[in-house]
């Protein structure tokens, strides 16, 4: 391995700079040159590369969003855009690719694996929706952003003994509302791995109201549907007033936490060191806190699965 290649594409998450950070210091260490890819494959199939130096990444592991940009490409789907990418790192002189990102970008670090490039791939986004680890890069950073919404929106819901629901983003995954629900002491978490039953959460309301509480806050994961139209439904259903929040980007940004700066320096330097060991289609993540390297297409084919214990507490102690 003479060169490597870092990419960032899709969703950008918090702690991806740290990523991208490690993957180019754990390189230069090792004697390896480093590339750097702009904006996404978009910007793989254009040739957007440079070299990066250890200079190149000072002063970005605080920072948010991702320092090499990030695109969304369709075009990289087709077997001809996967070629022109390939292309561009042989003209390049890329022997291995560290792709950081969600699930759709680590599915393009298969495809080129594929086409005998080989890809590494980090784990990096919000949503958390990933099989097999622990926890995505920048979740950790939304689940404080979103948290510190709810104590907010709390004192303000208090003051005018309001029902809130705030919407949570997640995609079709309910891990950022269900941690966020039980530590922001939510009244209910509705995410789309659980049947929902609405006269359920209405008499949560009603009791919780009836025993003298000042305040109720829901918290809806985006993947089951629309803030604003379930605040309808709970004010025609109740005759509550109630109140809508849609927290939206301000979760994907903003300066990662030191859970996820030390998340995202042990994944990139993980993945730079599987290249060097001649290594391809894997995808690196914490596994029982434990750095560890799986099969990308057994990950990606895998559910994310919810955290039963976790989910059955947050209703017990929301009662
Ligand atoms: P994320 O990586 O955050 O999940 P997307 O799903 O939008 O975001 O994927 C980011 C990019 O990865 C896409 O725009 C596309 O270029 C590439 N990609 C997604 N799915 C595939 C796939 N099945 N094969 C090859 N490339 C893919």
């Amino acid at each position: 391995m003479k060169r490597i290649g870092v990419i960032t594409s899709g969703g950008d998450a918090p702690g991806m700079n740290a990523a991208i950070r490690a993957v180019v210091r754990k390189s230069i260490f090792h004697d390896v040159a480093i590339s750097g890819v702009y904006y996404g494959y978009q910007g793989l199939m254009n040739g957007n590369i440079k070299q990066l130096e250890v200079g190149s990444v000072g002063d970005i592991i605080h920072r948010g969003g991702t320092s090499l940009y990030s695109a969304r490409c369709d075009e990289f789907k087709t077997r001809e855009g996967q070629q022109k990418a390939i292309e561009q790192l042989k003209n390049h002189e890329i022997d291995g690719l560290v792709v950081i990102g969600g699930d759709g970008s680590i599915r393009g670090a298969q495809a080129l694996s594929d086409l005998g490039l080989p890809c590494i791939g980090v784990p990096a986004t919000i949503d958390n929706d990933i099989a097999g680890i622990d926890c995505t890069i920048g979740f950790d950073t939304a689940l404080n952003t979103v948290i510190e919404a709810i104590d907010k929106i709390r004192d303000t819901a208090t003051s005018h003994e309001r029902t809130f629901i705030i919407e949570v983003m997640g995609r079709d995954a309910g891990d950022l509302a269900m941690y966020a629900g039980l530590a922001g002491g939510a009244e209910s978490i509705i995410i789309p791995e659980r049947k929902h039953d609405f006269n359920n959460v209405v008499d949560r309301l009603k009791r919780g109201l009836e025993r003298g509480k000042k305040h109720s806050i829901i918290i809806l994961a985006e993947g089951v549907g629309e803030g604003f139209q379930y605040g309808k439904k709970i004010e025609e259903a109740t005759s509550y007033e109630t109140r809508v929040t849609v927290l939206g980007h301000i979760q994907r940004g903003g300066t990662p936490t030191a859970a996820d700066r030390v998340l995202a320096s042990r994944l990139g330097a993980k993945a730079v060191d599987l290249l060097i060991e001649g290594k391809a289609s894997r995808i690196v993540g914490l596994k029982d806190n434990k750095l560890v390297d799986q099969d990308i297409e057994h990950v990606l084919s895998s559910n994310h699965q919810l955290n039963k214990d976790v989910y059955n507490l947050a209703q017990e102690l929301s009662i």
